[in-house]
């Protein structure tokens, strides 16, 4: 079936839910899941088949504005500052109560809900009782306690991560090389927008090497550790950068453009320059992450082959997981992992090959 839904990859049970939600809508929905696991995708598909008068058969008039992000019927309010604060609340209150202009219904998608604290108590009743044309679709990372609320009025949808074995067929699909695609697949997380990006990146795997290489350079002196930390540092400001750079410029020639043919105003500029920046200061932490999940891979793998003293590989690997855990409050990339280096032992150099993080 190559209707709007189509476009989400994996996540049957969640399109499953969508298809019946564009058949038999309600006021509200939530749509939860980690960052790259098709959401906005999603989200436009169902917004797209809530305002198609085919339900979303994604070739009209409607469902390709919908999906260009140029129909008026469908307002995306992204956060502006580090959160969503009052003054998008309002924002999406005053749209909310407005009439459609095409159709019968609209829909106001708001992204990263999450990090909507203050504004939420000034959303709950709209969200709660909108006008009968209003249709929101509500994307969050995770319903932390301050939402349980108003989670609770809506339609909740889960997404995963996808499998790694997805991902991969994916990109092959997409044209990716396939041993490519099985490397940056493993890295991805299961998250298909990073795959697609590092599959793109030409400095992959000269990464992945070093950040490999890190337990058997270790020699537990504090000159060691430190030369390690400023390597490691200066890594995570290349990573796949050209890639999102281009695609980023390449959103913004979209966007003129569209400005140009549609006269619609320019005040989108600032979301996207703003959703930019973030997206680069996202992919530092995805990179750390991504290196710290490969250096735990290793001490679990010397764990298993008993190549390391037990306590120190264990020590080594709670070390890993603390600092994972914690890098939401990121104090200092440098810092971080000069502390976290020194608490992990050296591992002896493997031959090439014979690990698989
Ligand atoms: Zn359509």
């Amino acid at each position: 079936m190559s209707d709007v839904f189509s476009r989400v990859v994996g996540q049957e049970r969640a399109v499953a839910h969508l298809r019946a939600a564009a058949r038999a809508p309600v006021h509200a929905y939530l749509l939860v899941g980690p960052p790259g696991t098709g959401r906005r995708t999603a989200a436009a598909a169902l917004a797209a088949a809530l305002l198609c008068p085919r339900g979303g058969c994604g070739e009209c008039d409607v469902c390709l504005r919908v999906t260009a992000g140029v129909h008026p019927d469908v307002a995306v309010v992204e956060r502006e500052g580090a959160f969503l604060g009052i003054d998008q609340a309002r924002e999406i209150r005053r749209l909310a109560m407005r009439t459609p202009n095409e159709g019968p219904r609209k829909v106001l998608v708001i992204p990263e809900f999450h990090l909507a604290q203050d504004a939420v108590p000034a959303l709950l009743k709209v969200v709660e009782e909108p006008p009968p044309s209003t249709v929101f679709v509500i994307l969050a990372d995770h319903v932390s306690p301050e939402l349980v609320t108003i989670a609770s009025r809506c339609v909740r949808i889960d997404f995963g991560p996808l499998p790694v074995a997805l991902v991969v067929a994916t990109l092959v699909a997409d044209g990716v090389d396939p041993a490519v695609a099985a490397d940056v697949g493993e890295a991805s997380g299961g998250r298909l927008d990073r795959a697609r990006l590092l599959a793109s990146d030409p400095g992959f795997a000269a990464r992945r090497a070093t950040w490999q290489s890190v337990p058997s350079r270790l020699d537990g002196t504090g000159a060691t550790v430190a030369v390690l930390a400023a390597e490691l540092v200066e890594l995570l400001g290349t990573a796949a950068v050209a890639p999102l750079t281009s695609r980023h410029a390449a959103e913004v020639a979209a966007m003129e453009e569209r400005v140009k043919r549609s006269g619609e105003r320019g005040s989108g500029r600032k979301v996207l320059t703003d959703r930019h920046r973030r997206e680069l200061r996202r992919l530092r932490t995805d990179e750390l992450r991504y290196g710290l999940a490969t250096l735990a891979a290793l001490y679990r793998d010397a764990l298993v082959q008993r190549r390391v003293d037990a306590a120190a590989g264990v020590a080594g690997l709670d070390a890993l997981q603390q600092v994972a855990e914690n890098l939401i409050h990121n104090p200092g990339e440098t810092l971080l992992l000069q502390a976290l280096l020194l608490r992990l032992p050296p591992l002896r150099a493997m031959a090439r090959g014979s690990s698989a993080p």
